[in-house]
This record gives structure tokens, C-alpha cells and sequence, in this order.
């Protein structure tokens, strides 16, 4: 058995055979024609255009019935690279100059187009080689008279292992036949993870060396939320995991809680429970998992893996889809937060050498407010037609939160004279998520209307750790007391000021320090849907005044395993026979 590590980009387990997808390669005859052979060789060429433009026009509508009009934007692409006058006209040109066969014409010519994009070392054109490639193994085919290698067409249920899935193979794929995802490339926020997320499909990429340890037939379990993949397992052990997979279908199936369901303690304290969501593909599940609401959407998505930016009216519609359908349920837009790891494909936008210290977030929007109106403008219009509110990321001090302040005002000023409706009371809240901001929640109390605690940034920052590196991964502690001190400081300045505050970070779905954060008097959790329904569950089995004085206990410990310790023990004592069940939801 050998084991493989990647990038945890979709949980659950997937337990199965492997179906290697290997790049499609094809064998280009090169043949010598005669001139009287050139126009024919030209008709060959358009009328293979012309058939894949057909073809993905089809597919197009196909993925846009099935998953949405975002998934299918990626098709734009490829169309505008079958319309691209200056490689048509080089692909004629070297059937006319050279005197050779449209295929060999044709390959020839997108190697020289791809070769130079990737010369020009620029993230963005680099994905569009993955459109252009994929495009031209569709014209390729036409010419070649071969047909369309389809996803469609498995028969059964396997994990698909493949370098990188085509962006037009991932939004095609048989849902209901693909255990999971493991690439080569790819991270977090490649489009393969977006959609494996977005379906429920566990995915792990960034593997780099999958393809080269893993051949189709071979047994495979993949672990979305480790990033691990273990190849050929013993029987014993696949057995195991596959009993845990039926396990899992089984509870994902059965788990459909209503809102209406109120996380409610034994002793009558109500907390709300909300959704992270990142793309609209997720609002059925926060429905399906009975969230209360969406406390935090991630809106860089809208911005990344593109050249250009959103207008007003994309930003606008995107919103207001996702706050018609959680309504009259609260939605908490939050304001692009790109840098750290998520980067917008733009030119202007320079590489850092600490980027989570570095041009992020508020920082960002702050310095371009021609980019941070739009969005805000967008997000004001959308607050119109239901229960909106805006929060800001990243904001390390009160200047940073009066001046993003300053610019909503302004966007506000600017709508009303042009008599757009908006909600001229909606509520602006600043994420904690920064040390210097944790330990000044008293003064950042007085001005916002919310807090929102984001913890997987608050404790890479407090306890010096990149998230996002491996190898200082068992650093990274939720439960050290300079986390929980911090957040502790956040709730209570909160409270004295009278304003709510929630936490939209990972920490608050997590069971044991869900049990903690109640005793601390957290107002809000949210978290991935999925999570949704057993930390329900679990603050319906609690009391608010055992939580609180777990929590007193907990705040005197010296080291994060103690405190975890201790929280599991004291759950166990309150829960007993219901532990078990409640933390396997
Ligand atoms: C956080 O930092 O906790 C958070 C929710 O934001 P993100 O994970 O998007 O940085
Ligand atoms: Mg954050």
C-alpha cells in the first residue's frame, strides 16, 4: 500500500476502483498535399469548426440547464478560441505555405500559440492553455473523424485519478457514477474543487505524483477532508473504510433538518446556525441542511480565474440570486477578500513574498476603490430585495473600518440620486480575524453593528502559523489559550457594547469547541452546510449554564490538548449515550 498526500479540497470518503483519464493523445498524420489540394484542405478546416462549435454550444446549454449559468461560462471560452482570426488565419497559412494536411496544420499552430502563452509565465494565460488544449482535442477529433471520449458513458461507480480534469470534463461529469477526485495539480480554489464541492464529491488535488502511482483498476480510498489517498489498501482496511462510505451515503441521505428547528439549549438560550457558501451550486444544501441563513459568502469567487472584473450588473445579479433564495433568512455578504491565497488573475496585481501579511482584503479594496464601489454598489442594490448585510474582512484598526464606512456611505449618496432602491439600515460588521483587531473590539464594538470571527486567519495570525503550510500544520491550534483568550476578549467587548457577534470561521463547526463557544456566549455559528445539522443537534442536548461553567474551567488550562481534553470529557459526561451519535452526524 503506499500512501499519497494532496490538498483536502472536497470532503467525505470515497472508496473504490480507480479510472485513470489519461490526456488524450492523438497521432498526427502528416501528409505533403498538392496546391489544387489547399482549398479542400480549408473547407476540412472550417466545417471542423464549425462542428465543434455545435457541439459545445450543446454542451453548454446542457451544463447551464443542469448546473447553473456560471458552470457554463467556461464554454465562452472555448468558443472565442474557435473564433480567434489571428490562429485561423496562421492554420491557413501554414496548410497553404507548407503545403500539408489541415490535423498537422492545425496541431502545429496551437503549439506555437500554447508555447507562447506559457513563455509568457502569467498564472492567468496559463489556464487559458488548459481551454485551448481542450478545445483543440474537440476540432482534433472532427478531423479526425474520432469520437467524443464522454464521461457519460461509465458505467460504474469509480474514483476518477487524472493530471487535471478539462474545465468542460468536470462540469460534465455522471455525478451519480464518480466516488471522488484525485488530480495532480490544482488547489483549493482550481475549478475541478469548486465543482467536486459544490456537488458533494470528495476531491483531493494537487497530488503531483498521482498519476504516476495510481493505474485504473487499482483499489483506492480517498480521504477528501485529510487530502490523503491510500493506494491499494489491505482488504481489511478497505473493508473497513468502505463501511464507513456506506456509513456516510447513508447519513447524508437521511440528514435533512428543517430551520424551523431551532438550535435551542435544554435551558431555553437560542443561538442561530448559519451556512458558509461560496458559489450559488450551494444554496440547495443550505436549505437541505437547515441553516439559518448564510453568515458568511465568500464573493471572490465571482473575481477569480478570469482576466477582467465583474461589472456592477454581474455582481448585482450573482448577489441577488443568492439573497432571493435565502430569504427571509439573512445573508452576510462579505467584500472581496483576495491576496493571502487567493489571487485575482490580474496583472496589476503584484506577487508578494508574505502574501497573507501582505496586500489582502480590505488593504486591497481600500487602495482601489474604483474596484471596492462596484462591488459595494452591487451589494447596497441587492440589499433591496430581502435581508442583507455587509461585512468587512481583514480590517486590523478602526481607520481601516471608517474609511471602508466612508465609501458605503458614499456608494449609498450616489444610488439615492440616481434612485436606486437599497436598505438604507443595513448592517455593517467587521470581521475579527486579526490580532490587533481582537484585542481592540472594544473600540471597533462602538462602530460596527456585528462581528463575525474568523478563526482560521485569527490563528494563523496569533500563533505565528500558515495556515496553508503542512509542515507547521500541528501548530496549529485552535484550542491554545491565546486563541480562545482572544476570542473570549471579542465575545465579551461584543456584548458590553450590545452588538452580536458570530464566528464564521472552522472553529465553530466543530463539535467540541461548538459545546465551548455556547458556554462563551457566541450568538451565530456558521459553517459549511454539511456541518450544519449536528451542531444543531448538539445545542439542543446541552445547557447553557453547564457550557458556561465548562467554559470558566477551560479558560484557566495552560495547553490546547488539555483544553481538548477536557471539553471531550465534560461533552461526555453531559451527552453519554448520545455522544457517539451526535458527533458522527
Ligand atoms: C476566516 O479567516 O476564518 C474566514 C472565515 O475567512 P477565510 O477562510 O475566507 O479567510
Ligand atoms: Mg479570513
Amino acid at each position: 500500500m503506499i500512501k499519497l498526500k494532496g490538498i483536502a479540497a472536497s470532503s467525505g470518503i470515497g472508496v473504490g476502483k480507480a479510472y485513470f483519464i489519461g490526456t488524450e493523445e492523438f497521432t498526427i498524420p502528416k501528409r505533403k498535399i498538392s496546391h489544387e489540394d489547399i482549398s479542400r484542405e480549408i473547407y476540412r478546416l472550417e466545417e471542423g469548426l464549425i462542428e465543434t462549435r455545435k457541439e459545445i454550444s450543446a454542451l453548454q446549454k446542457r451544463i447551464s440547464d443542469d448546473l447553473g449559468f456560471d458552470h457554463a461560462k467556461i464554454f465562452e471560452a472555448h468558443l472565442l478560441v474557435l473564433e480567434d482570426r489571428v490562429l485561423i488565419e496562421d492554420i491557413i497559412g501554414h496548410i497553404k505555405n507548407k503545403k500539408v494536411n489541415v490535423e498537422y496544420a492545425f496541431s502545429e499552430s496551437i503549439k506555437k500559440y500554447v508555447n507562447t502563452l506559457l513563455s509568457l509565465e502569467d498564472e492567468y494565460l496559463r489556464e487559458r492553455v488548459i481551454d485551448i488544449e481542450d478545445v483543440s482535442r474537440r476540432v482534433l477529433r472532427k478531423l479526425l473523424k474520432k469520437e467524443t471520449v464522454s464521461l457519460q458513458e461509465l458505467k460504474e461507480k469509480v474514483i476518477i485519478v487524472t493530471h487535471d480534469l478539462a474545465p468542460s470534463q468536470a462540469a460534465s461529469l455522471p455525478k451519480e457514477n464518480i466516488l471522488a477526485f484525485v488530480t495532480d495539480v490544482g488547489g483549493i480554489t482550481s475549478h475541478t474543487a469548486i465543482i467536486a464541492r459544490s456537488l458533494g464529491i470528495p476531491a483531493v488535488v494537487g497530488v503531483e505524483i498521482a498519476t504516476k502511482n495510481i493505474k485504473s483498476g487499482n483499489k483506492l480510498i480517498v480521504d477528501g477532508a485529510a487530502g490523503e489517498i491510500l493506494v491499494n489498501p489491505s482488504a481489511k482496511l478497505f473493508k473497513e473504510y468502505h463501511k464507513k462510505y456506506l456509513k456516510q451515503a447513508k447519513e447524508i441521505k437521511s440528514i435533512h433538518i428543517s430551520k424551523a428547528v431551532k438550535a435551542r439549549t435544554k435551558d431555553k438560550k437560542e443561538v442561530v446556525v448559519s451556512a458558509n457558501i461560496e458559489i450559488p451550486e450551494e444554496l440547495p444544501l443550505v436549505h437541505k441542511f437547515g441553516a439559518e441563513g448564510v453568515g458568511l459568502y465568500r464573493t471572490e469567487y465571482i473575481f477569480l480565474g478570469r482576466r477582467d472584473l465583474p461589472f456592477e450588473e454581474e455582481q448585482y445579479k450573482a448577489y441577488l440570486n443568492v439573497v432571493k433564495k435565502v430569504k427571509p433568512y439573512p445573508v452576510i455578504i462579505r467584500t472581496i477578500d483576495i491576496g493571502g491565497d487567493k489571487f485575482l488573475s490580474q496583472p496589476t496585481v503584484p506577487v508578494e513574498m508574505s502574501p497573507f501579511l501582505g496586500w489582502r482584503a480590505i488593504r486591497f479594496c481600500l487602495a482601489r476603490p474604483d474596484v471596492f464601489k462596484v462591488q459595494l454598489r452591487a451589494i447596497l442594490r441587492a440589499s433591496a430585495e430581502g435581508n442583507v448585510k455587509v461585512m468587512f474582512p481583514m480590517i486590523s484598526g478602526v481607520e481601516e473600518l471608517r474609511e471602508a464606512k466612508r465609501l458605503l456611505q458614499e456608494c449609498k449618496v450616489e444610488l439615492k440620486e440616481e434612485e436606486k432602491n437599497f436598505d438604507k439600515n443595513i448592517s455593517v460588521g467587521t470581521m475579527i480575524e486579526v490580532p490587533s483587531a481582537a484585542l481592540t473590539a472594544d473600540v471597533l464594538a462602538q462602530e460596527s453593528d456585528f462581528f463575525s470571527i474568523g478563526t482560521n486567519d485569527l490563528i494563523q495570525y496569533s500563533l505565528a502559523v500558515d495556515r496553508a503550510n503542512e509542515k507547521v500544520a500541528y501548530l496549529y491550534e485552535p484550542g491554545h489559550p491565546a486563541v480562545l483568550r482572544l476570542v473570549k476578549n471579542i465575545i465579551d467587548a461584543a456584548h458590553k457594547k450590545g452588538i452580536l457577534v458570530g464566528m464564521c470561521g472552522e472553529m465553530s463547526g466543530e463539535p467540541l469547541f461548538a459545546f465551548l463557544l455556547v458556554g462563551l456566549g457566541l450568538d451565530e455559528f456558521s459553517m459549511a452546510p454539511p456541518r450544519v445539522p449536528r451542531i444543531k443537534e448538539l445545542i439542543r442536548h446541552i445547557k447553557y449554564e453547564d457550557a458556561k461553567e465548562v467554559a470558566d474551567k477551560i479558560m484557566k488550562l495552560p495547553t490546547a490538548s488539555e483544553v481538548e481534553k477536557c471539553l471531550q470529557q465534560e461533552l461526555k459526561k453531559i451527552l453519554m449515550d448520545d455522544f457517539n451519535r451526535i458527533l458522527m452526524i
